[in-house]
Protein backbone atom coordinates (compact mmCIF):
# COMPACT_ATOMS: atom_id res chain seq x y z
CA UNK A 1 0.00 0.00 0.00
CA UNK A 2 2.79 2.33 1.30
CA UNK A 3 4.23 1.61 -2.11
CA UNK A 4 1.44 2.30 -4.30
CA UNK A 5 0.72 5.64 -2.47
CA UNK A 6 4.28 6.99 -3.12
CA UNK A 7 4.14 5.97 -6.98
CA UNK A 8 0.94 7.99 -7.62
CA UNK A 9 2.31 10.83 -6.37
CA UNK A 10 5.53 10.65 -7.97
CA UNK A 11 3.37 10.21 -11.24
CA UNK A 12 1.41 13.22 -10.49
CA UNK A 13 4.16 15.35 -9.55
CA UNK A 14 5.95 14.74 -12.96
CA UNK A 15 4.95 16.66 -15.28
CA UNK A 16 5.70 19.44 -13.01
CA UNK A 17 9.73 18.68 -12.24
CA UNK A 18 12.20 20.42 -14.19
CA UNK A 19 14.64 17.75 -15.73
CA UNK A 20 18.13 18.56 -14.96
CA UNK A 21 20.32 18.85 -17.59
CA UNK A 22 17.57 20.39 -19.54
CA UNK A 23 17.12 24.11 -21.30
CA UNK A 24 13.99 25.61 -20.13
CA UNK A 25 11.73 28.34 -21.69
CA UNK A 26 9.55 28.82 -19.39
CA UNK A 27 6.44 30.12 -20.90
CA UNK A 28 6.43 27.17 -24.05
CA UNK A 29 7.03 23.95 -21.23
CA UNK A 30 4.88 25.30 -18.80
CA UNK A 31 1.12 25.60 -18.71
CA UNK A 32 -0.03 27.84 -15.40
CA UNK A 33 -3.58 26.73 -15.79
CA UNK A 34 -3.01 23.13 -16.04
CA UNK A 35 -5.19 20.99 -14.02
CA UNK A 36 -4.26 17.48 -14.55
CA UNK A 37 -7.74 16.38 -15.24
CA UNK A 38 -8.82 17.43 -11.96
CA UNK A 39 -11.80 19.31 -13.05
CA UNK A 40 -13.05 21.47 -9.90
CA UNK A 41 -11.93 22.11 -6.87
CA UNK A 42 -14.06 20.19 -5.11
CA UNK A 43 -12.86 17.00 -6.53
CA UNK A 44 -9.65 18.06 -5.76
CA UNK A 45 -10.76 19.29 -2.16
CA UNK A 46 -10.25 15.31 -0.63
CA UNK A 47 -7.08 15.27 -2.08
CA UNK A 48 -5.96 18.55 -0.34
CA UNK A 49 -6.92 17.42 2.54
CA UNK A 50 -5.20 13.77 2.42
CA UNK A 51 -1.85 15.68 1.45
CA UNK A 52 -2.28 17.79 4.50
CA UNK A 53 -2.57 14.92 6.88
CA UNK A 54 -0.10 13.16 5.32
CA UNK A 55 2.34 16.03 5.63
CA UNK A 56 1.52 16.07 9.25
CA UNK A 57 2.36 12.14 9.68
CA UNK A 58 5.38 12.37 8.10
CA UNK A 59 6.21 15.81 9.53
CA UNK A 60 6.08 13.97 13.33
CA UNK A 61 8.36 11.05 12.22
CA UNK A 62 10.71 13.93 10.87
CA UNK A 63 10.86 15.36 14.07
CA UNK A 64 11.20 11.93 16.48
CA UNK A 65 14.44 11.10 14.12
CA UNK A 66 15.88 14.40 14.19
CA UNK A 67 18.28 13.43 11.34
CA UNK A 68 16.94 14.90 8.47
CA UNK A 69 15.84 18.72 7.81
CA UNK A 70 13.96 20.13 4.61
CA UNK A 71 13.87 23.34 3.34
CA UNK A 72 10.91 24.36 1.42
CA UNK A 73 11.91 27.13 -1.24
CA UNK A 74 8.79 29.26 -2.48
CA UNK A 75 9.70 31.78 -5.27
CA UNK A 76 7.14 33.00 -7.37
CA UNK A 77 5.81 36.75 -8.85
CA UNK A 78 3.45 38.95 -6.85
CA UNK A 79 -0.01 38.04 -6.21
CA UNK A 80 1.11 34.56 -7.17
CA UNK A 81 -0.49 32.80 -3.82
CA UNK A 82 2.94 31.92 -1.40
CA UNK A 83 0.89 32.97 1.61
CA UNK A 84 -1.91 31.28 0.92
CA UNK A 85 -0.20 28.15 -0.03
CA UNK A 86 2.13 27.78 2.80
CA UNK A 87 -1.17 28.57 5.20
CA UNK A 88 -3.09 25.85 3.31
CA UNK A 89 -0.54 23.09 3.34
CA UNK A 90 0.90 23.51 6.59
CA UNK A 91 -2.42 23.69 8.39
CA UNK A 92 -1.94 20.39 9.87
CA UNK A 93 1.42 20.46 10.98
CA UNK A 94 2.65 20.81 14.48
CA UNK A 95 3.61 24.35 14.59
CA UNK A 96 6.75 23.72 16.67
CA UNK A 97 7.96 21.67 13.92
CA UNK A 98 7.86 24.27 11.09
CA UNK A 99 9.32 27.41 10.41
CA UNK A 100 8.76 30.31 8.02
CA UNK A 101 11.57 32.66 7.14
CA UNK A 102 10.55 35.54 4.89
CA UNK A 103 13.26 37.48 2.51
CA UNK A 104 12.91 41.15 2.07
CA UNK A 105 14.93 43.75 0.59
CA UNK A 106 18.82 43.39 2.07
CA UNK A 107 19.79 45.44 5.14
CA UNK A 108 23.08 47.34 5.23
CA UNK A 109 24.53 44.56 7.49
CA UNK A 110 23.53 41.90 5.23
CA UNK A 111 24.86 43.89 2.01
CA UNK A 112 27.94 43.93 3.63
CA UNK A 113 28.33 40.21 3.55
CA UNK A 114 28.40 37.66 0.86
CA UNK A 115 25.42 37.17 -0.66
CA UNK A 116 24.61 33.90 0.56
CA UNK A 117 25.12 34.13 3.95
CA UNK A 118 21.45 35.64 5.46
CA UNK A 119 19.87 32.40 3.86
CA UNK A 120 22.32 30.55 5.44
CA UNK A 121 21.68 32.13 8.85
CA UNK A 122 17.93 30.74 9.02
CA UNK A 123 18.01 27.49 7.75
CA UNK A 124 15.76 24.87 9.23
CA UNK A 125 17.40 22.66 11.97
CA UNK A 126 17.39 18.51 12.04
CA UNK A 127 13.48 17.35 12.32
CA UNK A 128 12.32 20.79 10.80
CA UNK A 129 10.54 22.04 8.06
CA UNK A 130 11.94 25.11 7.28
CA UNK A 131 9.97 27.32 3.95
CA UNK A 132 11.74 30.11 2.67
CA UNK A 133 9.39 32.47 1.53
CA UNK A 134 11.58 34.18 -0.98
CA UNK A 135 15.04 32.66 -0.95
CA UNK A 136 18.78 32.29 -2.07
CA UNK A 137 16.99 32.30 -5.66
CA UNK A 138 15.99 36.18 -5.34
CA UNK A 139 20.01 36.32 -6.05
CA UNK A 140 19.23 35.67 -9.54
CA UNK A 141 15.88 36.88 -10.01
CA UNK A 142 15.31 40.31 -8.49
CA UNK A 143 18.64 40.90 -8.21
CA UNK A 144 19.65 40.42 -12.16
CA UNK A 145 16.36 42.10 -13.59
CA UNK A 146 17.49 45.14 -11.49
CA UNK A 147 20.81 45.05 -11.73
CA UNK A 148 21.13 48.61 -9.56
CA UNK A 149 20.36 45.61 -6.49
CA UNK A 150 23.99 44.06 -7.28
CA UNK A 151 25.81 47.45 -7.41
CA UNK A 152 24.40 47.66 -3.68
CA UNK A 153 26.51 44.50 -2.62
CA UNK A 154 29.69 46.25 -3.04
CA UNK A 155 31.21 43.66 -4.60
CA UNK A 156 34.65 43.50 -5.72
CA UNK A 157 33.95 44.80 -9.36
CA UNK A 158 35.72 41.39 -10.98
CA UNK A 159 33.16 39.54 -9.28
CA UNK A 160 30.45 42.01 -10.61
CA UNK A 161 31.31 41.82 -14.01
CA UNK A 162 32.56 38.32 -14.97
CA UNK A 163 29.97 35.90 -15.40
CA UNK A 164 28.30 36.45 -12.21
CA UNK A 165 25.46 35.03 -13.07
CA UNK A 166 26.70 31.46 -14.26
CA UNK A 167 29.47 32.03 -10.62
CA UNK A 168 25.95 32.66 -8.53
CA UNK A 169 24.44 29.27 -10.02
CA UNK A 170 27.46 27.21 -9.23
CA UNK A 171 27.74 29.11 -5.56
CA UNK A 172 23.91 27.83 -5.24
CA UNK A 173 24.32 24.39 -6.51
CA UNK A 174 27.27 23.81 -4.49
CA UNK A 175 25.80 25.20 -1.48
CA UNK A 176 22.60 23.34 -1.83
CA UNK A 177 25.04 19.98 -2.05
CA UNK A 178 26.63 21.08 0.97
CA UNK A 179 23.13 20.76 2.79
CA UNK A 180 21.93 17.98 1.33
CA UNK A 181 25.28 15.82 1.79
CA UNK A 182 24.41 17.28 5.58
CA UNK A 183 20.91 15.73 5.50
CA UNK A 184 18.97 18.69 4.99
CA UNK A 185 16.64 18.11 1.38
CA UNK A 186 15.72 21.14 -0.73
CA UNK A 187 12.23 20.88 -2.14
CA UNK A 188 11.93 23.91 -4.92
CA UNK A 189 8.61 25.50 -5.78
CA UNK A 190 7.99 27.80 -8.18
CA UNK A 191 4.28 28.79 -8.61
CA UNK A 192 3.64 29.60 -11.98
CA UNK A 193 1.07 32.41 -12.58
CA UNK A 194 0.19 33.73 -15.95
CA UNK A 195 0.29 37.50 -17.41
CA UNK A 196 -3.29 37.65 -17.40
CA UNK A 197 -4.53 36.25 -13.82
CA UNK A 198 -1.73 38.44 -12.18
CA UNK A 199 -3.70 41.78 -13.52
CA UNK A 200 -7.02 39.80 -12.42
CA UNK A 201 -5.98 39.28 -9.47
CA UNK A 202 -3.98 42.91 -8.82
CA UNK A 203 -8.06 44.10 -9.65
CA UNK A 204 -9.01 42.24 -7.10
CA UNK A 205 -7.03 43.95 -4.49
CA UNK A 206 -7.93 46.88 -5.78
CA UNK A 207 -11.88 46.63 -5.73
CA UNK A 208 -12.27 44.60 -2.58
CA UNK A 209 -11.83 46.81 0.26
CA UNK A 210 -10.80 44.18 2.71
CA UNK A 211 -7.98 42.93 0.02
CA UNK A 212 -6.39 46.33 -0.32
CA UNK A 213 -3.96 46.34 2.31
CA UNK A 214 -2.29 43.39 0.01
CA UNK A 215 -2.04 45.59 -3.09
CA UNK A 216 1.45 47.75 -3.17
CA UNK A 217 1.80 49.96 -6.43
CA UNK A 218 5.48 48.35 -6.24
CA UNK A 219 3.88 45.34 -7.50
CA UNK A 220 2.26 47.04 -10.75
CA UNK A 221 5.61 48.22 -11.74
CA UNK A 222 7.47 45.55 -11.41
CA UNK A 223 4.69 43.73 -13.73
CA UNK A 224 6.47 46.16 -16.41
CA UNK A 225 9.66 43.63 -16.13
CA UNK A 226 7.45 40.48 -16.91
CA UNK A 227 9.38 39.17 -19.51
CA UNK A 228 13.00 40.13 -18.35
CA UNK A 229 11.67 38.20 -14.83
CA UNK A 230 10.30 35.12 -17.20
CA UNK A 231 13.62 35.01 -18.63
CA UNK A 232 15.72 35.24 -15.64
CA UNK A 233 13.39 32.16 -14.41
CA UNK A 234 13.95 30.19 -17.46
CA UNK A 235 17.70 30.82 -16.77
CA UNK A 236 17.70 30.05 -12.97
CA UNK A 237 15.66 26.95 -13.84
CA UNK A 238 17.96 25.81 -16.75
CA UNK A 239 20.94 26.60 -14.39
CA UNK A 240 19.90 25.17 -10.78
CA UNK A 241 17.52 21.90 -11.11
CA UNK A 242 19.69 18.98 -10.44
CA UNK A 243 19.05 15.46 -9.38
CA UNK A 244 19.07 16.31 -5.59
CA UNK A 245 17.38 19.25 -5.56
CA UNK A 246 15.11 19.55 -8.72
CA UNK A 247 12.80 22.36 -9.48
CA UNK A 248 8.92 22.05 -9.44
CA UNK A 249 7.21 24.80 -11.45
CA UNK A 250 3.81 24.58 -9.96
CA UNK A 251 0.68 25.80 -12.51
CA UNK A 252 -1.16 28.73 -10.06
CA UNK A 253 -3.77 30.13 -11.74
CA UNK A 254 -5.94 27.68 -10.05
CA UNK A 255 -5.26 28.93 -6.31
CA UNK A 256 -6.61 25.17 -5.36
CA UNK A 257 -4.78 23.22 -7.74
CA UNK A 258 -1.36 24.86 -6.43
CA UNK A 259 -2.30 23.95 -2.85
CA UNK A 260 -2.66 20.29 -4.08
CA UNK A 261 1.15 20.06 -6.12
CA UNK A 262 2.31 21.94 -3.70
CA UNK A 263 1.70 19.72 -0.77
CA UNK A 264 2.03 16.57 -3.27
CA UNK A 265 5.88 17.60 -4.21
CA UNK A 266 6.62 18.15 -0.34
CA UNK A 267 5.03 15.04 0.83
CA UNK A 268 7.32 13.39 -2.00
CA UNK A 269 10.17 14.31 -0.30
CA UNK A 270 9.26 13.10 3.09
CA UNK A 271 8.52 9.40 1.72
CA UNK A 272 11.67 9.67 -0.22
CA UNK A 273 13.23 10.34 3.33
CA UNK A 274 10.84 7.71 5.29
CA UNK A 275 11.99 9.09 8.63
CA UNK A 276 11.32 6.84 11.41
CA UNK A 277 10.13 6.90 14.84
CA UNK A 278 13.47 6.01 16.95
CA UNK A 279 13.16 2.49 18.39
CA UNK A 280 14.77 1.69 22.01
CA UNK A 281 17.49 -0.85 22.72
CA UNK A 282 17.66 -4.26 24.71
CA UNK A 283 18.37 -2.27 27.84
CA UNK A 284 16.33 0.34 27.95
CA UNK A 285 13.46 -2.24 26.82
CA UNK A 286 14.23 -4.07 30.25
CA UNK A 287 14.41 -1.07 32.34
CA UNK A 288 10.51 -0.17 30.49
CA UNK A 289 9.33 -3.38 31.68
CA UNK A 290 10.78 -3.13 35.46
CA UNK A 291 9.13 -0.06 35.76
CA UNK A 292 5.68 -1.45 34.07
CA UNK A 293 5.83 -4.14 36.43
CA UNK A 294 6.31 -1.24 39.62
CA UNK A 295 3.32 0.36 38.35
CA UNK A 296 1.19 -2.43 38.34
CA UNK A 297 1.95 -3.52 41.57
CA UNK A 298 0.92 -0.39 42.87
CA UNK A 299 -2.57 -0.52 41.51
CA UNK A 300 -5.41 -0.14 43.76
CA UNK A 301 -7.84 -3.13 44.55
CA UNK A 302 -10.49 -3.15 41.89
CA UNK A 303 -8.62 -0.84 39.33
CA UNK A 304 -6.81 -2.81 36.16
CA UNK A 305 -3.09 -3.23 36.54
CA UNK A 306 -2.87 -1.65 33.20
CA UNK A 307 -5.75 0.26 31.99
CA UNK A 308 -3.90 1.05 28.56
CA UNK A 309 -2.84 -1.74 27.90
CA UNK A 310 -6.63 -3.13 27.32
CA UNK A 311 -7.38 0.31 25.09
CA UNK A 312 -4.08 -0.67 23.04
CA UNK A 313 -4.65 -4.28 21.95
CA UNK A 314 -8.48 -2.92 21.03
CA UNK A 315 -7.36 -0.11 18.92
CA UNK A 316 -4.86 -1.88 16.89
CA UNK A 317 -7.62 -4.42 15.91
CA UNK A 318 -10.20 -1.67 14.24
CA UNK A 319 -7.20 1.12 12.97
CA UNK A 320 -5.97 0.26 9.24
CA UNK A 321 -3.92 2.72 7.80
CA UNK A 322 -7.28 4.16 5.58
CA UNK A 323 -5.87 7.63 5.16
CA UNK A 324 -3.20 6.07 2.70
CA UNK A 325 -6.22 4.16 0.74
CA UNK A 326 -7.79 7.14 0.61
CA UNK A 327 -5.54 9.21 -1.03
CA UNK A 328 -4.14 6.51 -3.11
CA UNK A 329 -7.38 6.29 -4.90
CA UNK A 330 -8.63 10.28 -4.93
CA UNK A 331 -5.05 10.58 -6.89
CA UNK A 332 -5.81 7.86 -9.07
CA UNK A 333 -8.93 9.47 -10.19
CA UNK A 334 -7.30 13.09 -10.26
CA UNK A 335 -4.36 11.33 -12.93
CA UNK A 336 -8.27 10.26 -15.12
P1 LIG B 1 7.09 40.84 -0.34
O1 LIG B 1 7.61 39.41 -0.34
O2 LIG B 1 6.00 41.05 -1.31
O3 LIG B 1 6.80 41.34 1.01
O4 LIG B 1 8.26 41.77 -0.90
C1 LIG B 1 9.59 41.62 -0.57
C2 LIG B 1 10.40 42.45 -1.53
O5 LIG B 1 11.78 42.25 -1.25
C3 LIG B 1 10.16 42.07 -2.97
O6 LIG B 1 9.91 43.21 -3.73
C4 LIG B 1 11.48 41.44 -3.38
O7 LIG B 1 11.78 41.65 -4.74
C5 LIG B 1 12.47 42.10 -2.46
N1 LIG B 1 13.66 41.28 -2.26
C6 LIG B 1 13.73 40.06 -1.74
N2 LIG B 1 14.99 39.59 -1.75
C7 LIG B 1 15.75 40.54 -2.32
C8 LIG B 1 17.14 40.67 -2.63
N3 LIG B 1 18.01 39.68 -2.36
N4 LIG B 1 17.57 41.82 -3.21
C9 LIG B 1 16.68 42.81 -3.49
N5 LIG B 1 15.38 42.76 -3.23
C10 LIG B 1 14.90 41.65 -2.64
MG1 LIG C 1 4.77 41.81 -2.67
Amino acid sequence: MADDITKRIARFIEPFRVRPGSSVKLAKDFDPAFQAGIKKKKDGAALLKDGIELLADYQARLAAQDTYGVLVVLQALDAAGKDGTIRHVMSGVNPQGVRVESFKVPSDRELNQDFLRRYQKRLPSRGEIGIFNRSHYEEVLVVRVHPQNLLRQKLPVATRERHVWKCRFEAINDWERYLSDNGFRIVKLFLNLSKEEQRVRFLRRIDLPDHNWKFSTHDVEERRSWNAYQEAFSDMFTHTSTPRAPWYVIPADRKWFARIAAAAVIAHTLIEIDPQYPTIGDDARRDLEAAKTQLEEEAPERAPPDPFERQQTQGEASNGDATHVTAAETLGQGKG
